[in-house]
């Protein structure tokens, strides 16, 4: 149960005077961005100001700049009221001046009565608003505010400005969080004392006034000490809701596999190559895991083309020594079909069973392949979710490998594991993920990364062309074309529509069609998996050398001998979503190159990225400069995940507190892991304030 003391910021918004269910509405999209959550007072006081306005310093009327909010100190002069008849829109105006000049102080359907009274001719007022430029003339629509002289020192002159919406208007708002801010009840520290004098943080209930109620610029800035604590706040709930949910899993307690290493060592007989320095690494750390009666829960963190898959049948095989079946779910059927077609002469060879279980499976095929899973006699069965379908049972599952995980919900991520007794769960992500963002979305959750490529791989060559020169790149392709390449072509990603995307594909596809006749194939989203898997087939064999495709082709296909990949409209896409398309290519022995046709003008982010993609292959180079170039937004892909984002903490202004809030977090859970002390009852607090109360039900159900 939610403590009492918060009730006041879970009340509805519409409880506050002045919001009705109009600008509800306005704040449910600016705020949590629509749907059905009714908006809390608390929704609003997490909403910070991202900058302010100042009016402490004056201004003279013949400097003031266009357009800039001033405060200027005038002497009113005289009023021009629209003479009788005119039209509604010519304004009252009022005109002042100061030792520099004139200016007009312009109303539109003012009252004379009531202006007359505001701006009395002869008195001198602080007048504050923006300053418009006609002609050489200076004018001020409607000023914010008019004060006599004596009044300016008990005025607050520095005001916050939010992130605004539509309609919205920021009086409403303002008028919102002031009253919300009166609602904030006293809350129980939560933070602890050494934590909170190292850093100088205020309270909970402070920290927000100083960011609602700014003296100064530097009070909202991202390195102010309440933007910091209320940053501290946020990752200490997560961290704390992460280490919950991992503890909880951790209590049920995971089996440990451990073998005689004679199907490890089948396997890496089988393998046509030496497993690199990184690789054996990833696998002794696996190893050791599985090996431990606590389950294991370990992101395999590795760059395109760094060699995962070997990695997870070697973890497979360990499973499989132990008398211990493996389930390698991928995000589509592609993928799915992939990895079966890759593992199972590597399988064969090694003497281990596989099975490939899709929604493609029907009938009396699937019920066989069912009972096989449910004797035992497979070792490893590839899939997509197919696999943790209710009917789906196995023998004895020891081991879940989920690759590119990021594709998953975490609805899945849980189903998934409760098949089987608690078995150990690898979760293999080409994302290069930065660190603290791995921390602040997976918690600490054990880490192997494959650093570098397999040996043998020959660098990508970048380059950024014009779509003007569209003709010159058809040209080399077609040279390419003859001497046997192969080679992708990316439709441009349109965000409005699944459907225009497809049809600049199609387009695409008729246009290459006419250069290259049948040898063009296409892929999109919109294809069956039989058909996407059809038409990428015939690109593996040859059938076809050029394959037109939207973003489908992202995650993970490999066709190795595919040497070039054209990339139309790449200012459109993001950077590590650039750098995954181009790890299609580079992955066998001939020297590749990547074209990324732009359309000019670009944007400053856009140059960027372009550029970055041409300095450097570096995955976690690239994913670095992703996450400074556009915040941590959707890199993890999160509304895909449902991973709820941060609703004040920014990592690139705050990912040192991260590591922090983890140890404090661990610290607890060891000290206090029901979160019954009174420390863990103001803990709790905390994690409602952020929404992470769904941790506090593991509490209770653990
Ligand atoms: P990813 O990490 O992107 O999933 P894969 O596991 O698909 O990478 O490996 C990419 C390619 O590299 C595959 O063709 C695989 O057979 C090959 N490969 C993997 N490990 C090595 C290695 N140690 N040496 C040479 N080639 C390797
Ligand atoms: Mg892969």
């Amino acid at each position: 149960m939610r403590p009492s003391i918060l009730d006041p910021l879970f009340a509805a918004v519409t409880t506050l005077d002045g919001v009705g269910p109009r600008v509800a509405e306005l704040l449910q999209t600016l705020l949590v961005g629509g749907g059905d959550a009714p908006v809390r007072v608390r929704d609003l006081l997490f909403h910070l100001p991202s900058s302010l306005i100042d009016r402490r310093r004056r201004a003279e009327v013949a400097t003031a700049p266009e357009g800039s909010i001033v405060t200027l100190t005038l002497r009113i002069d005289r009023h021009q009221a629209p003479s009788r008849g005119a039209a509604k829109s010519v304004p009252y105006r009022v005109f002042g001046q100061d030792e520099t000049g004139e200016i007009a102080l312009t109303f539109f359907r003012g009252q004379a009565q009531w202006l007359e009274k505001l701006l009395p001719v002869g008195e001198t007022l602080i007048v504050s608003g923006r300053v418009e430029w006609f002609n050489g003339r200076p004018s001020m629509v409607h000023p914010d505010f008019v004060l006599p002289v004596a009044d300016a020192e008990n005025t607050v002159l520095v005001e916050p400005v939010y992130p605004m919406t539509a309609g919205l208007s920021p009086k409403v708002l303002r008028k919102a969080v002031t009253q919300s801010l009166e609602r904030l009840p006293a809350l129980p520290e939560w933070i602890d004392p050494g934590i909170i004098a190292r850093h100088t943080f205020p309270s909970f209930a402070e920290a927000l006034r100083r960011l609602h109620d700014p003296a100064d610029g530097v009070d909202i800035a991202p390195e102010s000490v309440a933007f910091r604590r209320l940053a501290y706040d946020e990752f200490l709930a997560g961290q704390l809701a992460l280490g919950l949910s991992r503890l909880r899993v951790r209590k049920a307690k995971g089996r440990a596999l451990a073998g005689d290493g004679s199907c490890q060592a089948a396997v890496r007989a089988a393998l046509p190559f030496q497993l690199t320095e990184a690789q054996e690494k990833a696998v002794a750390e696996i190893a050791a895991d599985m090996a431990e009666e606590d389950r294991m829960l370990r992101l395999l963190q590795g760059d395109v083309g760094s060699g995962k898959t070997a990695v997870a049948l070697m973890a497979m095989a360990l499973a499989a020594e132990a008398k211990a079946q493996s389930a390698l779910l991928a995000p589509t059927e592609i993928l799915a079909t992939q990895h079966f077609d890759g593992l199972s002469p590597w399988c064969a060879k090694a003497g281990l069973t596989i099975e490939i279980l899709t929604g493609r499976d029907n009938g009396r095929a699937r019920a066989a392949k069912l009972e096989r899973i449910a004797s035992g006699a497979v070792d490893i069965v590839v899939g997509t979710h197919a696999l943790f379908q209710d009917d789906v049972d196995y023998g004895d599952l020891g081991l879940v490998v989920v690759d590119e995980q990021h594709r998953f919900g975490v609805h899945q991520r849980l189903s998934l594991t409760r098949k089987g007794r608690m078995p150990d769960l690898l979760v293999m992500t080409a994302t290069p993920i930065p660190r603290t963002l791995v921390l602040s979305a997976f918690g600490d959750m054990d880490v192997s990364r494959l650093q570098g490529k397999p040996a043998g791989r020959k660098p990508v060559t970048t380059v950024a062309v014009p779509i003007e020169r569209l003709d010159d790149i058809v040209g080399r392709i077609d040279a390419a074309v003859r001497q046997g390449e192969k080679i992708y072509w990316v439709c441009p990603l349109v965000e409005e529509s699944e459907k225009s995307e497809l049809m600049a594909a199609e387009e695409r596809h008729r246009h290459l069609s006419a250069h290259f006749g049948g040898l063009v194939g296409l892929v999109h989203g919109r294809m069956s998996g039989e058909e996407k898997a059809a038409a990428m087939a015939d690109f593996k064999a040859g059938r076809t050398q050029v394959v037109v495709a939207t973003t489908v082709i992202e995650v993970g296909v490999d066709v190795p001998d595919a040497s070039i990949i054209v990339i139309e409209h790449a200012e459109r896409f993001g950077l590590s979503q650039l750098h995954q398309l181009r790890g299609r290519v580079g992955r066998g022995s001939k020297p590749s190159s990547c074209v990324l046709l732009y359309r000019a003008p670009l944007g400053e982010t856009a140059k960027a990225r372009l550029e970055i993609m041409r300095q450097t292959e570096d995955g976690f180079r690239i994913a670095e400069e992703d996450l400074r170039l556009r915040g941590e937004g959707d890199l993890l892909g999160t509304k895909q995940s449902g991973m709820p984002g941060f609703k004040v903490a920014r990592l690139e202004h705050h990912g040192d507190l991260l590591p922090i809030a983890r140890d404090d977090a661990r610290l607890i859970l060891t000290t206090d892991p029901d979160l019954s002390s009174e420390r863990g009852q103001a803990l709790r607090t905390l994690l409602y304030l952020f929404g992470r109360d769904e941790a506090i039900r593991l509490l209770r159900s653990g």
